[in-house]
């Protein structure tokens, strides 16, 4: 008879492996406050990604940054902390812009911070993007939103009727930033860039880094320091 084998867990199509962090960088190490450290560990993140702990120091100290790293690296807290602790909760107004390739990764983008804001109970994310009636997106936006995350084409239609003002903006992302220029999106980023107050810090993040990409720092970053993990996790 063959040795018995142990069973092979059940699988859970909702489960997604946390990445594998290289390097023990615990999050302590950013001075983070109290309550925002708390919930990192709720959420049960302990150490930083290699891309967080290469990301955050820079971009917690206000700089524009420029980051490469592929998928499931953990790019979202690598943004989502630093835009939120730049936010002032009690100013209702948008303070945090991510712009990202397609719905669906809004959806995501928007869902990460909303954990990761949830050391504060006043965070209000709002997701903005085309394929779905543009009049209710309008309507939340008027009742006050501190980060909105959406697609290039349909913020900057929020921002040509009005219904999106970013007087209050402090922290523009470009996540994703080589798919939005597979996918057509340079001048629609570019209207929205330019629609931002320009004392403003901006990341992005992409898996690559071509012409396109060079052309977005350049034009709408500040003396962005360039962190490059391609190839690893
Ligand atoms: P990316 O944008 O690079 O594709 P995400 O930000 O979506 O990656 O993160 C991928 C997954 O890893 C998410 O499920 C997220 O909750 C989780 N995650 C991110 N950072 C950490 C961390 N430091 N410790 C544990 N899990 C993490
Ligand atoms: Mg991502």
């Amino acid at each position: 008879t063959p040795p018995l084998q142990p069973e092979a867990p059940a699988a859970d199509a909702t489960f997604v492996p946390p990445p594998a962090p290289v390097v023990a960088a615990p999050f302590e190490q950013l001075g983070l406050a109290a309550p925002v450290l708390a919930n990192l560990a709720r959420l049960g993140y302990h150490q930083m990604t290699p891309i967080q702990a290469a990301s955050l120091p820079v971009a917690l100290a206000g700089n524009d940054l420029i980051a490469q790293a592929k998928t499931g690296s953990g790019k979202t807290a690598a943004f989502g902390l630093p835009l939120l602790q730049r936010l002032d909760p009690r100013n209702f107004a948008v303070q945090a812009m991510v712009l990202c390739p397609t719905r669906e990764l809004a959806e995501q983008v928007s869902q990460e911070i909303r954990r990761l804001a949830r050391f504060e109970e006043n965070i209000k994310v709002l997701t903005l993007c085309g394929g779905s009636p543009i009049r209710p997106q309008a309507d939340s936006l008027a009742h006050g939103a501190h980060v909105v995350v959406g697609t290039p084409g349909r913020l900057m239609d929020h921002l040509s009727r009005g219904s999106l003002q970013l007087d209050a903006l402090a922290t523009l992302v470009l996540d994703e930033a080589d798919r939005m220029l597979d996918m057509g999106f340079f001048d629609d980023i570019a209207y929205v860039a330019k629609a931002c107050p320009k004392a403003r810090q901006t990341l992005l993040f992409s898996a690559t880094y071509p012409e396109g990409v060079v052309r977005l720092a350049r034009q709408f970053m500040r003396q962005p320091q360039e962190i490059a993990l391609a190839g690893q996790h």
